[in-house]
């Protein structure tokens, strides 16, 4: 990699690191983190540019990824309506091959969805090796909006017997070991909360109402949910303290401020990958060996006059 692009890896690898939740930390939101928070040395045009080039290096290494075929890669996006959910992933993934990549958006569980156990409908989604998966919304929901309203809980059908005043807590543990062993597996799974404060959802929703573009994205739900700012905010301070774990970290995203978001979420995904390194396969002597043999006829049948391997000399003077 180019001495440039190892340098912004680097940076971008710090910023991430700086919103890494540590494992066992008791978070409180309100108090912890400032939803508006931008670095002072980093200007709007900065950022932007810095943007640009982490849109880039994705690309190069969703490459490898893919080639590899070795590791997933699993975005997990959770944030409060109006967080910037869709229009971080329109903004971070506009440079990566739509070949590789899977958004899936979590809503209001289906009857057949319900008939399973609580992760059943997410795993249907995992990233297969070589891919990048984006939960929109994720099985955080089932310890975020199931926690807020309660009366969701009895529809998803559970015995009597796990029920009760600790259901939240296992859950938490069977989420923190279901992602354990994801990544074992090679499936890297990296977290993110996007914290919008609640003066910034009050404008976003206002823009939905007043804005034809954006008309089809407000639901009058989605005042009555605002309602519950406080149960929410308490669910996500209780999620980030049980569930940032060694293997797989939360990240907590400043949402006002959407060119910030926008870095740090491709900050956070490119430091996983720089994480992983994917590589290019390399071939063994046998396949190398295939490889000339077929070089050989190609280069047999070239048109008289023509060159015989044009792709040769562009590989040449590329190194
Ligand atoms: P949106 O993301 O605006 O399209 O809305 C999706 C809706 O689905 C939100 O209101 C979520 O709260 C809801 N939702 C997502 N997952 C669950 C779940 N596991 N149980 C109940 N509601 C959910
Ligand atoms: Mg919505």
């Amino acid at each position: 990699m180019a001495a440039e692009s190892t340098k912004t890896v680097k940076r971008l690898s710090e910023l991430a690191d700086s919103l890494r939740v540590k494992p066992g930390a008791t978070v409180s939101l309100d108090k912890d983190f400032d939803p508006a928070f931008t670095p002072a040395s980093l200007t709007r045009k900065q950022g932007d540019e810095l943007l640009g080039q982490s849109i880039e290096q994705l690309a190069a290494y969703q490459d490898r990824l893919a080639a590899q075929e070795t590791y997933g890669v699993l975005l997990v996006l959770q944030a409060i309506d109006a967080g910037g959910k869709d229009g971080t992933i329109k903004h971070v993934m506009s440079g990566v091959n739509p070949q590789g990549v899977q958004v899936h958006s979590f809503k209001v569980p289906s009857a057949e969805e319900l008939r399973h156990d609580f992760l059943w409908r997410y795993s249907q989604h995992l990233p297969a090796r070589g891919q990048i998966g984006i939960f929109n919304r994720s099985h955080y929901e089932e310890v975020l909006v199931v926690r807020v309203h309660r009366a969701l809980l009895d529809r998803q059908k559970l015995p009597a017997g796990a029920r009760g005043s600790s259901l939240f807590k296992r859950r938490y543990r069977e989420i923190n070991n279901w992602e354990r062993y994801l990544v074992a597996n090679g499936i890297k799974v990296v977290k993110v909360f996007l914290n919008l404060s609640r003066e910034e959802q009050r404008k976003r929703f206002l823009a939905r109402i007043d804005l034809a573009e954006k008309n089809w994205k407000f639901s009058a739900a989605d005042v009555a949910e605002r309602a519950h700012w406080d149960d929410y905010q308490k669910a996500f301070s209780e999620m980030l303290s049980n569930t940032s774990t060694k293997w797989a970290p939360w990240h907590v995203v400043p949402a006002d401020h959407k060119w910030f978001t926008h870095l740090a979420v491709g900050a956070t995904l490119l430091a996983a990958l720089a994480e992983i390194d994917p590589q290019y396969p390399k071939l063994d002597s046998e396949a190398r060996g295939g490889l000339d043999e077929a070089k050989k006829l190609l280069e047999a049948e070239a048109p008289k006059g023509g060159a015989k391997d044009p792709a040769a000399m562009r590989a040449a003077s590329a190194t």
